[in-house]
Protein backbone atom coordinates (compact mmCIF):
# COMPACT_ATOMS: atom_id res chain seq x y z
CA UNK A 1 0.00 0.00 0.00
CA UNK A 2 1.27 3.28 -0.97
CA UNK A 3 1.01 6.87 1.25
CA UNK A 4 1.75 9.53 -0.74
CA UNK A 5 1.31 13.33 -0.28
CA UNK A 6 0.49 15.26 -3.20
CA UNK A 7 1.11 19.00 -3.56
CA UNK A 8 0.17 21.42 -6.26
CA UNK A 9 -1.30 25.15 -6.44
CA UNK A 10 -4.68 26.07 -6.66
CA UNK A 11 -5.55 25.14 -10.32
CA UNK A 12 -3.07 22.71 -10.76
CA UNK A 13 -5.60 19.99 -11.09
CA UNK A 14 -4.54 18.24 -7.91
CA UNK A 15 -8.27 17.62 -6.99
CA UNK A 16 -8.25 15.89 -10.13
CA UNK A 17 -5.60 13.53 -9.44
CA UNK A 18 -6.75 12.64 -6.13
CA UNK A 19 -9.92 11.99 -6.92
CA UNK A 20 -8.74 9.68 -10.22
CA UNK A 21 -5.61 7.96 -7.95
CA UNK A 22 -8.97 7.57 -5.35
CA UNK A 23 -10.80 5.71 -8.09
CA UNK A 24 -8.80 3.62 -10.03
CA UNK A 25 -6.59 2.63 -7.20
CA UNK A 26 -8.58 2.19 -3.91
CA UNK A 27 -6.64 4.76 -2.04
CA UNK A 28 -7.94 7.50 0.25
CA UNK A 29 -7.34 10.95 0.52
CA UNK A 30 -7.24 11.66 3.96
CA UNK A 31 -7.83 15.55 3.85
CA UNK A 32 -7.34 17.64 6.91
CA UNK A 33 -10.35 19.77 7.07
CA UNK A 34 -12.78 17.38 5.38
CA UNK A 35 -11.59 14.45 8.27
CA UNK A 36 -11.98 17.11 11.02
CA UNK A 37 -15.76 18.22 9.51
CA UNK A 38 -16.44 14.18 9.26
CA UNK A 39 -15.05 13.09 12.90
CA UNK A 40 -16.92 15.41 14.45
CA UNK A 41 -19.97 14.95 12.27
CA UNK A 42 -19.81 10.97 13.40
CA UNK A 43 -19.02 11.73 17.04
CA UNK A 44 -15.90 9.48 16.85
CA UNK A 45 -13.34 9.70 20.46
CA UNK A 46 -11.37 12.28 18.50
CA UNK A 47 -13.84 13.99 16.85
CA UNK A 48 -15.80 15.01 20.38
CA UNK A 49 -12.10 16.16 21.29
CA UNK A 50 -12.08 18.16 18.42
CA UNK A 51 -15.26 19.38 18.86
CA UNK A 52 -14.76 20.78 22.04
CA UNK A 53 -11.64 22.57 21.03
CA UNK A 54 -13.15 24.34 18.12
CA UNK A 55 -16.42 25.37 20.32
CA UNK A 56 -13.87 27.06 22.53
CA UNK A 57 -12.53 28.95 19.51
CA UNK A 58 -9.16 27.24 19.63
CA UNK A 59 -6.93 25.52 16.71
CA UNK A 60 -6.78 21.86 17.14
CA UNK A 61 -4.05 20.48 17.86
CA UNK A 62 -1.30 18.28 15.98
CA UNK A 63 -2.23 15.86 18.43
CA UNK A 64 -5.60 15.80 17.43
CA UNK A 65 -4.72 15.87 14.10
CA UNK A 66 -2.83 13.20 14.53
CA UNK A 67 -5.14 11.02 16.03
CA UNK A 68 -7.69 11.81 13.43
CA UNK A 69 -5.51 10.98 10.45
CA UNK A 70 -4.64 7.33 13.09
CA UNK A 71 -8.37 6.88 13.48
CA UNK A 72 -8.75 6.66 9.18
CA UNK A 73 -5.83 5.05 8.59
CA UNK A 74 -6.68 2.16 10.68
CA UNK A 75 -10.28 2.15 9.41
CA UNK A 76 -10.23 2.59 5.77
CA UNK A 77 -6.75 3.14 4.33
CA UNK A 78 -5.15 -0.13 3.59
CA UNK A 79 -4.86 0.31 -0.42
CA UNK A 80 -3.44 3.37 0.13
CA UNK A 81 -3.79 7.13 1.23
CA UNK A 82 -3.09 10.32 -0.20
CA UNK A 83 -2.54 13.15 2.41
CA UNK A 84 -3.69 16.50 1.85
CA UNK A 85 -3.22 19.81 3.67
CA UNK A 86 -1.17 17.69 6.10
CA UNK A 87 1.63 17.97 7.05
CA UNK A 88 2.46 21.73 7.20
CA UNK A 89 5.09 22.02 9.39
CA UNK A 90 8.54 20.02 10.00
CA UNK A 91 7.26 19.07 13.26
CA UNK A 92 3.89 17.27 11.78
CA UNK A 93 5.99 15.49 8.95
CA UNK A 94 8.08 14.05 11.78
CA UNK A 95 4.63 12.85 13.81
CA UNK A 96 2.98 11.69 10.24
CA UNK A 97 6.32 9.69 10.13
CA UNK A 98 5.59 8.37 13.81
CA UNK A 99 2.28 7.50 13.00
CA UNK A 100 3.02 5.58 9.40
CA UNK A 101 5.50 3.19 11.46
CA UNK A 102 3.48 2.72 13.89
CA UNK A 103 1.57 1.06 11.08
CA UNK A 104 4.67 -0.48 9.45
CA UNK A 105 4.12 2.02 6.73
CA UNK A 106 6.13 4.99 5.63
CA UNK A 107 5.72 7.86 3.49
CA UNK A 108 6.27 6.80 -0.36
CA UNK A 109 6.59 9.51 -2.10
CA UNK A 110 6.23 13.62 -1.89
CA UNK A 111 4.30 14.50 -5.69
CA UNK A 112 4.34 17.87 -6.67
CA UNK A 113 2.68 19.55 -9.41
CA UNK A 114 5.08 22.23 -10.99
CA UNK A 115 3.27 24.81 -12.73
CA UNK A 116 4.54 28.20 -14.67
CA UNK A 117 2.51 31.11 -12.12
CA UNK A 118 1.51 33.20 -14.72
CA UNK A 119 0.49 30.75 -17.57
CA UNK A 120 -1.46 28.98 -15.09
CA UNK A 121 -2.90 32.75 -13.61
CA UNK A 122 -3.72 32.53 -17.64
CA UNK A 123 -6.09 30.05 -17.55
CA UNK A 124 -7.69 30.30 -14.46
CA UNK A 125 -8.57 33.94 -15.37
CA UNK A 126 -9.45 33.52 -18.69
CA UNK A 127 -12.05 30.57 -17.71
CA UNK A 128 -16.31 31.38 -18.14
CA UNK A 129 -19.30 29.42 -18.48
CA UNK A 130 -22.45 29.69 -20.34
CA UNK A 131 -24.96 31.14 -17.84
CA UNK A 132 -27.29 28.69 -19.35
CA UNK A 133 -26.34 25.63 -20.12
CA UNK A 134 -22.63 25.88 -17.92
CA UNK A 135 -20.52 25.00 -21.15
CA UNK A 136 -17.32 25.70 -20.29
CA UNK A 137 -15.53 28.41 -22.51
CA UNK A 138 -11.80 30.59 -22.31
CA UNK A 139 -11.43 33.56 -23.22
CA UNK A 140 -7.69 32.77 -25.33
CA UNK A 141 -8.42 29.01 -25.79
CA UNK A 142 -11.84 28.40 -26.22
CA UNK A 143 -14.63 31.36 -27.64
CA UNK A 144 -17.58 30.54 -29.22
CA UNK A 145 -17.82 30.09 -32.62
CA UNK A 146 -20.17 32.63 -32.54
CA UNK A 147 -19.08 35.77 -30.93
CA UNK A 148 -21.46 35.98 -27.37
CA UNK A 149 -23.41 32.80 -28.44
CA UNK A 150 -22.47 29.32 -26.64
CA UNK A 151 -22.14 27.01 -28.70
CA UNK A 152 -24.59 24.23 -27.32
CA UNK A 153 -27.42 26.24 -26.40
CA UNK A 154 -27.32 29.54 -28.06
CA UNK A 155 -27.98 31.27 -25.09
CA UNK A 156 -26.25 34.98 -24.76
CA UNK A 157 -25.06 34.86 -21.35
CA UNK A 158 -22.79 33.98 -19.77
CA UNK A 159 -20.72 34.25 -16.33
CA UNK A 160 -17.29 33.56 -14.49
CA UNK A 161 -16.61 32.88 -11.06
CA UNK A 162 -15.89 35.87 -8.60
CA UNK A 163 -12.81 34.10 -7.32
CA UNK A 164 -11.23 33.66 -11.11
CA UNK A 165 -9.50 36.80 -10.77
CA UNK A 166 -5.95 37.44 -10.98
CA UNK A 167 -5.46 39.12 -7.62
CA UNK A 168 -7.47 36.30 -5.74
CA UNK A 169 -5.32 33.51 -8.20
CA UNK A 170 -2.08 35.06 -6.95
CA UNK A 171 -2.78 35.65 -3.03
CA UNK A 172 -3.46 31.60 -3.41
CA UNK A 173 -0.78 30.54 -5.08
CA UNK A 174 1.47 32.98 -2.52
CA UNK A 175 -0.43 31.38 0.13
CA UNK A 176 0.11 27.65 -1.09
CA UNK A 177 4.18 28.37 -1.34
CA UNK A 178 3.96 29.33 2.13
CA UNK A 179 2.30 26.28 3.28
CA UNK A 180 4.75 24.01 1.57
CA UNK A 181 7.96 26.26 2.11
CA UNK A 182 8.26 24.72 5.76
CA UNK A 183 8.30 21.12 3.85
CA UNK A 184 9.16 20.47 0.70
CA UNK A 185 13.06 21.00 1.99
CA UNK A 186 12.39 18.51 4.67
CA UNK A 187 11.49 15.99 1.60
CA UNK A 188 13.61 17.14 -0.08
CA UNK A 189 16.94 16.18 2.25
CA UNK A 190 15.01 12.90 2.49
CA UNK A 191 15.05 12.38 -1.20
CA UNK A 192 11.21 11.66 -1.05
CA UNK A 193 10.03 14.91 -3.53
CA UNK A 194 9.44 14.06 -6.97
CA UNK A 195 8.02 16.48 -9.72
CA UNK A 196 5.92 16.14 -12.45
CA UNK A 197 4.80 18.91 -15.09
CA UNK A 198 1.60 19.97 -13.53
CA UNK A 199 1.15 22.31 -16.95
CA UNK A 200 0.86 19.31 -18.96
CA UNK A 201 -2.74 17.80 -19.93
CA UNK A 202 -4.70 15.76 -17.02
CA UNK A 203 -4.04 12.49 -19.45
CA UNK A 204 -0.33 13.70 -19.58
CA UNK A 205 -0.19 14.66 -15.35
CA UNK A 206 -2.28 11.28 -14.78
CA UNK A 207 0.87 9.10 -16.80
CA UNK A 208 3.45 10.74 -14.92
CA UNK A 209 1.98 10.10 -11.20
CA UNK A 210 1.01 6.84 -12.40
CA UNK A 211 4.37 6.02 -13.65
CA UNK A 212 6.32 6.91 -10.03
CA UNK A 213 3.58 5.41 -8.06
CA UNK A 214 3.88 2.15 -9.91
CA UNK A 215 8.01 2.64 -9.48
CA UNK A 216 8.44 2.78 -13.55
CA UNK A 217 9.79 6.65 -13.18
ZN1 LIG B 1 -25.09 27.24 -23.26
Amino acid sequence: MLNIILLGPPGAGKGTQAARLQAERGMIQLSTGDMLREAVAAGTPVGLKAKAVMERGELVSDAIVSALIGERLDASADKGAIFDGFPRTKHQAAALEILLAQRGRRLDHVIELVVDEDELVRRIVGRFTCAKCGAPYHDHFRLPAVPGVCDVCGSTKFKRRPDDNEETVRTRMAEYRAKTAPILPYYEDKGLVRRVDGMASVDEVAAQIDAIVDGKA
